[in-house]
């Protein structure tokens, strides 16, 4: 062997193979993944190790909203890949200042902050308005207010804001001056804010916590109420924002302006990025060390964000999932109609659905969702008594034909026993 040929002998070296069972070996056990491990995907379709096709309605938790390996998406990345990666933030650079200034173009917003995730977006969002109140108010207007069974991310700061004991079990001593109020309750939203709070967040439609929609005249008087005490209000569109709901961000269908935007899960396709969005005034509480992170709006991720953004927030677009979900939504409501044993009501917004289990099956969300696996459908289930279906948003009439057929032979095997 020449010293060339040992050298390239030591650059490849035997990978040992990786299988489910790995996972339990290696990983620290927080998830609890299918026994199906996908290698490859493209649009809807997802293969597993052997071969087998799968057809993805769950967008990777809303995630791939243009479905996998979308060729704009993949081009954006490549060609930045060649360019620049990162410079960290004692320079900018070109990709997040278009992203910015896509983003705040498009909403209500002027101004932008980048993170890589939901959580730091919403932990960005929070200390933001507890500094805002504390240099206008003082340091006694610290509450924050948010609802029961919202989710927020996990963090300490967020997953305490998330209105989710369960997730919080065994983390405290938790931050304090954190309230919950039932969601959809303006009753209780009036007890709750008061002069002593500084934000009150939430999300205009809950996704783990059941996909529930939120009433116009709720977010309509959290706005009132927020604007009357001097709160901010607070929307986190992580889930629900990027076209999700047939809008780009759903905030824009209720007519209901926050004070400050989150975004992330969609927002890069898959690519990790975070995004919150403010008014001059708000932002105007931040100075150069405030906040930050390292790799917050970096080249690469900025430019497959300005990709899905550009792709994403065109009226054609935005129209044709708005249909999508029409027709989705009518084929589900036939499905319960069908099987009221087993389904309640649908219910959600665009393409973020939910199917609410009856009495009968409350708690066997998990196992219609198994049954559909083996059916080849992807499913997600928020929480233990609702299935959730978040497509790709580029779902065709034909790919929802064929995942409610596949749910139908699903809940027969349920109901089958098997
Ligand atoms: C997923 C989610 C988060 C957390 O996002 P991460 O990227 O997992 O940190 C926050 N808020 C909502 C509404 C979410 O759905």
């Amino acid at each position: 062997m020449t010293v060339i040929q040992r050298l390239e002998a030591k650059a490849t070296p035997d990978i040992e193979p990786v299988t489910r069972k790995t996972f339990d070996e290696v990983m620290v056990p927080v998830y609890a993944p299918s026994e199906m491990v996908p290698v490859r995907a493209h649009g809807l379709d997802v293969w597993d190790r052997n071969g087998k096709h799968y057809l993805d309605f769950t967008a990777g938790i809303g995630v791939t909203s243009l479905g996998h390996t979308h060729p704009v998406v993949v081009e954006a990345l490549r060609a930045q890949a060649d360019k620049l990666w990162h410079v960290g933030n004692g320079y900018t650079n070109e990709p997040v200042l278009q992203l910015a200034r896509a983003l705040t173009e498009a909403t209500f917003a002027d101004r932008a902050f980048f993170c890589n995730s939901g959580a730091e977006a919403n932990e960005a969002a929070c200390k933001l308005a507890r500094k805002y109140a504390h240099a206008r108010f003082g340091p006694s207007k610290s509450r924050v207010v948010s609802c029961v069974n919202s989710f927020h991310g996990r963090t300490l700061f967020t997953v305490s804001i998330g209105g989710q004991p369960k997730y919080t079990e065994g983390f405290g001593p938790l931050p304090p001056e954190l309230v919950h109020i039932p969601f959809n309750d303006i009753e209780a939203a009036h007890a709750a804010i008061g002069d002593d709070v500084c934000a009150v967040v939430v999300e205009p439609v809950q996704g783990e916590g059941g996909v529930l929609p939120a009433e116009k005249a709720y977010l309509e008087f959290l706005r009132e109420r927020c604007s009357a005490t001097g709160a901010l209000l607070i929307f986190d569109e992580v889930q629900c924002g990027m076209g999700r709901t047939g809008e780009l961000f759903a905030y824009m269908g209720y007519g209901v302006t926050p004070d400050i935007l989150t975004a992330a899960k969609a927002l890069g396709n898959g690519y990790p990025v975070g995004a919150m969005l403010t008014t001059e005034t708000v932002a105007g509480t931040f100075a150069p060390g405030a906040h930050g992170t390292t790799f917050g709006g970096n080249p690469l991720a900025a430019s497959v964000a300005l990709a899905v953004l550009q792709t994403v927030n065109t009226p054609a677009f935005l129209a044709r999932v708005k249909q999508s979900s029409a027709l989705l939504a009518q084929k589900l409501v036939a499905v319960v109609r069908d099987y009221p044993q087993v389904f309640a009501t649908v219910r959600g917004s665009g393409l973020m659905l939910g199917m609410a289990l009856a009495d009968a099956y409350r708690g066997k969300a998990k196992d219609i969702a198994k049954a559909a696996e083996a059916q080849g459908l992807m499913l997600l289930i928020a929480g233990p008594d609702v299935v959730r279906l978040l497509p790709a948003l580029v779902v065709s009439d034909a790919q929802i034909d064929e995942a409610v057929a596949r749910i139908r032979r699903a809940v027969d095997a349920v109901l089958a026993g098997a």
